[in-house]
C-alpha cells in the first residue's frame, strides 16, 4: 500500500486527523506534539485515543509520524535547554506509547558556540537517557536529516551515523529522510537518487531508513537553505518524486508531505499527483 498523507494541525485531535486524511485521499499523516513553538502539550484525551485505534487501523492508517517541537535544541550549550529538550521528548513519549503505530520524528538541533563534535556527544548523551528512561516503550525515535542551515547537525549522514554509534541501545533509533533537507545539503537525489541511497546504506544502513519527508525545494542544489517548495515546482522537480516514490528501498515506507499550502485541499490535489505516478 501507498503510505501517503502530509502534516496537519492536531489542534482538534487525532479522530479528526484521521477525518481529514481520509478526505484528501491519505493513508498517513503527520502532526506536531505539541507547539512547535514550545510550551506544554494538551491534556491527554484518553477517548480520542481509543477511538483513534480503532478508526485507524479500520480505515488502513497503520504508520503516523509525531513530529517533535522544531523548536527545541537537544544539543543546546546550555544543560537547562538540553534538560528542557529531554523532558519535552520523554513526555512526547510517554503520550506515544498509547497510539501504536507511531514514529516519533526530531530534529538533532544545532550547535550554537560548542562545534558539531561536541554537539553530536550531547545528542547521543539525551538519547541514551531518553531511551534508558522509556524502556518498555517501543516507539520508533528518528533522526532527520536537515539542510545545514546556519549551524544545523545532521546535514551529512555520516553526523546521523555518528550519533547512532554513540548511543548504548541504538535499537530503536532510524531516520526520516527529508528531499528538501537532503537536496539542499548537497545529496543529488535529482541526478542520482541510487548513488544517494547506496551512500546512506554504506554509511548509515538502509534498515535504518523509515519515513520519508516528500518537499521540493525552493533553492537550487546545495545551497543549505530549507524552504520547502509545492510538489513538482522548485528545484527537484516531478522526475524526481516519481522515482523516489516508486524506488524499491523507499517505496514501503511513509511518505509525508510539508509543502506550502494555505489548506488542505492543496494537499489533496498533490496526493492525487503522487498516486497518478506510482506503479502500483
Ligand atoms: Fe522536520
Ligand atoms: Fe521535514
Ligand atoms: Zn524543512
Amino acid at each position: 500500500m501507498f503510505k501517503i498523507g502530509c502534516h496537519l494541525s492536531s489542534s482538534k485531535g487525532y479522530v479528526h486527523m484521521v477525518e481529514e486524511t481520509l478526505s484528501i485521499g491519505g493513508t498517513t499523516f503527520q502532526f506536531f506534539t505539541r507547539n512547535p513553538r514550545g510550551g506544554a502539550a494538551k491534556p491527554v484525551d484518553t477517548d480520542d485515543i481509543g477511538r483513534y485505534n480503532k478508526t485507524a487501523s479500520e480505515n488502513g492508517i497503520r504508520e503516523i509520524i509525531a513530529h517533535a517541537p522544531y523548536t527545541m535544541n537537544p544539543c543546546a550549550a546550555t544543560e537547562n535547554l538540553r534538560e528542557f529538550s529531554l523532558n519535552t521528548m520523554t513526555d512526547d513519549l510517554a503520550r506515544l506509547s498509547l497510539t501504536p503505530g507511531a514514529l516519533y520524528n526530531f530534529h538533532p538541533g544545532s550547535h550554537v558556540g560548542q562545534g558539531a563534535d561536541a554537539a553530536i556527544e550531547l545528542i547521543a548523551g539525551l538519547l541514551d537517557k531518553l531511551l534508558e528512561a522509556d524502556a518498555g516503550n517501543t516507539t520508533p525515535v528518528l533522526l532527520e536529516t536537515m539542510a545545514g542551515k546556519g549551524s544545523e547537525v545532521g546535514s551529512k549522514f555520516e553526523e546521523l551515523r555518528r550519533i547512532i554509534d554513540l548511543v548504548a541501545d541504538s535499537s530503536r533509533l532510524g531516520v526520516c529522510l527529508d528531499t528538501c533537507h537532503v537536496y539542499d545539503a548537497g545529496y543529488d537525489i535529482v541526478n542520482d537518487l541510487d548513488g544517494v541511497l547506496g551512500e546512506f546504506d554504506r554509511v548509515i544502513g538502509i534498515g535504518r531508513l523509515k519515513a520519508v519527508h516528500l518537499n521540493d525545494s525552493k533553492n537550487p542544489f546545495c545551497s543549505h537553505k530549507d524552504r520547502h517548495e509545492k510538489i513538482g515546482q522548485g528545484s527537484i522537480g516531478i522526475d524526481a518524486f516519481a522515482k523516489i516514490i516508486n524506488h524499491p528501498a523507499l517505496r514501503d515506507l511513509p511518505f509525508c508531505l510539508e509543502t506550502p499550502h494555505e489548506d488542505i485541499s492543496g494537499y489533496a490535489g498533490e496526493i492525487a499527483l503522487l498516486k497518478s505516478l506510482r506503479n502500483e
